[in-house]
């Protein structure tokens, strides 16, 4: 689970993430809306520690987030993360994408890595690129492909952030369905995601922020039904 407590984060004076308090237990959904600037990425990066924090603390399945070295490498397999760009590495294979963190940071075996690899590969349904750069890849495959490379680490929980807004259209429903599937086999996730079909169907919880707060926390009925917030209506009414 992700427990993120009394955490501020700030850019020079730019107080981005105010006094948050957030726990996401295991094997929940939590849906992360907002408007732009809102600190919705921030707040990703924090958790996966790509960003110190200036105050609080933040814990995956209770062990604090560590500062550096050895333990944060370890940390930082615990949580995959998926980013709106499919930042896959271009010069290699979409399996050598998916085996490589293996084989450096968990030290798997070659063979292994590659067979785990080729399942997961099959389990996102592009294991027939799997011998293709990712250029070669439609954008919705090469997302596929980042999810698969995410998931060869065995994280504990993942965080996704827009994964699907830089997609052509008719490309996100395959990557909100394979996201749909780690949903209900249990995965515990964070996503910022404005896809209010994915959120109504995977979402255990939806979080409105606002100007670096939580401004509302409620089932994806609620929310979308009856918003709380003048702010959150307002947000609605601009991607409905
Ligand atoms: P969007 O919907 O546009 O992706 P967001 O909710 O993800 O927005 P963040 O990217 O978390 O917002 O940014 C929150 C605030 O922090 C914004 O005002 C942004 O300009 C600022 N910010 C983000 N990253 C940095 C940085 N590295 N240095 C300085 N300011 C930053
Ligand atoms: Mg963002």
């Amino acid at each position: 689970m992700i427990r993120v407590s009394a955490v501020d984060k700030y850019f020079g004076a730019l107080h981005v993430l105010k006094d948050i308090d957030l726990e996401v237990p295991r094997g929940q959904v939590v849906v992360v809306l907002g408007p732009s600037g809102s600190g919705k990425s921030t707040l990703c990066r924090v958790i996966n520690r790509l960003e110190t924090i200036d105050s609080g603390s933040i814990a995956i399945d209770g062990t604090p987030l560590p500062a550096e070295g050895r333990a944060l490498a370890e940390l930082r397999a615990d949580v995959g993360m998926v980013f709106q760009q499919f930042d896959l590495f271009a010069h290699k294979t979409i399996l050598d994408n998916v085996t490589l963190g293996p084989i450096k940071v968990r030290k798997v075996g070659r063979a292994a890595a590659r067979e785990e690899a080729m399942q997961l590969l099959e389990r996102v349904g592009i294991a027939d690129q799997a011998d293709k750069h990712p250029a070669q890849l439609s954008g919705g495959q090469q997302q596929r492909a980042a999810i698969a490379r995410a998931l060869a680490m065995r994280p504990k929980v993942m965080l996704f952030d827009e994964p699907t807004s830089a997609l052509d259209p008719e490309m996100v429903n395959e990557v909100l369905e394979v996201m749909t599937g780690l949903a209900a086999e249990g995965m515990t996730m964070l996503v910022v995601s404005h896809e209010m079909g994915f959120a109504r169907r995977a979402a255990h919880r939806v979080l409105f922020m606002a100007d670096g707060e939580v401004a509302e926390d409620s089932t994806p009925d609620d929310f979308f039904q009856a918003p709380k917030s003048s702010r959150a209506t307002d947000f609605l009414g601009k991607i409905l």
